[in-house]
């Protein structure tokens, strides 16, 4: 697809896929509409810890295990990214706690995925990983988009054919491409999407405050520090709903009370995200069989750390630029046949 600066480029889905390639694509001149029925934050990106995480990801997330340089290129994307749009980055890395026998298991993973990291008196520590506060972020880059000219319009994209985007009102409008980025929604837009599986995510906001520090990581459990500590993270594949369920959050609590006892007795509200993801744990990106239409969905648990990697690609498609060596990994076609 070769597309010029003043295209008209829709984009369904204001998730951080989204939203972070309505920015570039409007800074690179096109004509952006992000469509999205939800509310801001109303989604998977908005209720993510926000790490950016490629050696606990690697570790943690076996899926992930070789991914580690993908992860690494997506987070060093982060630091262009994220200058003058008031995003900070938080370098504090990762600390892994627990019993002999976890943290043995926990080191053999960071060694097999190459992780770097130190044995330290309390456990293990990696300085690999960063975090960002995601609802910040994403309104951030909102904001950005929209002074760079973006333009959001709640209505849902329905259907895309021969440059006309069908919305979720009845109306019909005219672009020279739709990017996809509905997370785990928006099936009938691309027949690729089919490959993504939903997995429903519930996250803990702990209503009291934890020094800053790094983010912590124990058998089940991660502790993001901060005002309202964030304790995660469920793995409910298969399902798409969001609603609560504290019994299945409740282990999440237990864990991170085993972490910090200090935390007992803390309110904790439950929040619900749901990913998509393949079953290789990478994204979707790149053009679909359906004409004019580029895919940027199926983040699974990486969405923040991967969104400018991948709006980087997007644009890349659109312009036809080099989309990088990602672009086979990333292959929205790579599961058919
Ligand atoms: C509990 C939890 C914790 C997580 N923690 C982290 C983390 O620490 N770090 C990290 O990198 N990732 C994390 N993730 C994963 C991350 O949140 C997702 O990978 C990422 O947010 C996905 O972004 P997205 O833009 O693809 O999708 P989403 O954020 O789901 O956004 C998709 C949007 O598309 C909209 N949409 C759907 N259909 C249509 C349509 N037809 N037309 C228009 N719009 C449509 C939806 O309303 C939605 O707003 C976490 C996820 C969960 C659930």
């Amino acid at each position: 697809m070769i597309l010029q600066s003043g295209a008209r480029v829709a984009i369904a889905g204001a998730g951080a896929f989204g939203s972070a390639t309505a920015l570039i694509l409007s800074r690179l001149g096109f004509v952006v509409t992000v469509f999205d029925p939800a509310a801001p934050g109303e989604n998977a990106s908005g209720v993510a810890a926000g790490m950016l995480a490629p050696a606990a990801e690697a570790v943690f997330d076996k899926v992930s295990r070789g991914h580690l340089a993908v992860l690494r290129r997506a987070r060093e994307r982060w630091t262009t990214f994220a200058e003058g749009l008031g995003v900070s980055i938080d370098r504090g890395g990762v600390a892994v706690e627990g019993d002999a026998d976890f943290l043995a298991e926990v080191e053999a993973a960071l060694v097999e995925a190459g992780a770097r990291f130190e044995r330290t008196p309390g456990g293990l520590f990696s300085d690999e990983d960063w975090r960002l506060d995601a609802r910040q972020a994403l309104a951030a880059l909102r904001q950005a988009a929209i002074a760079a000219g973006a333009t959001f319009d709640p209505r849902g994209v329905a259907a895309f054919a021969d440059g006309q985007a069908r919305l979720d009102d009845g109306a019909v409008l005219a672009f020279d491409a739709l990017v996809v980025a509905t997370g785990g929604g928006g099936r009938s837009l691309a027949p690729e999407l089919a490959a993504l599986t939903p997995i429903k995510g519930q996250i803990l906001r702990l209503e009291t405050s934890m020094a800053a520090g790094p983010v912590l990581r124990g058998k089940g459990v991660y502790i993001a520090p901060g005002p309202r500590p964030a304790v995660g993270a469920t793995m409910e594949a298969g399902r798409d709903d969001r609603e609560p369920d504290p019994a299945v959050a409740e282990p999440l609590r237990v864990a991170a009370e085993r972490l910090r006892p200090e935390l007992a007795g803390a309110r904790a509200v439950i929040e619900v995200g749901v990913r998509a993801s393949t079953v290789d744990g990478l994204p979707l990106v790149g053009p679909s069989r359906v004409a004019g239409v580029v895919l940027a969905a199926g983040a699974r648990r990486n969405g923040w750390l991967l969104a400018p990697l991948v709006a980087d690609m997007v644009a890349a498609y659109l312009t036809d630029a080099d989309p990088g060596e990602d672009a086979a990994a990333f292959d929205p076609q790579r599961f058919e046949g």
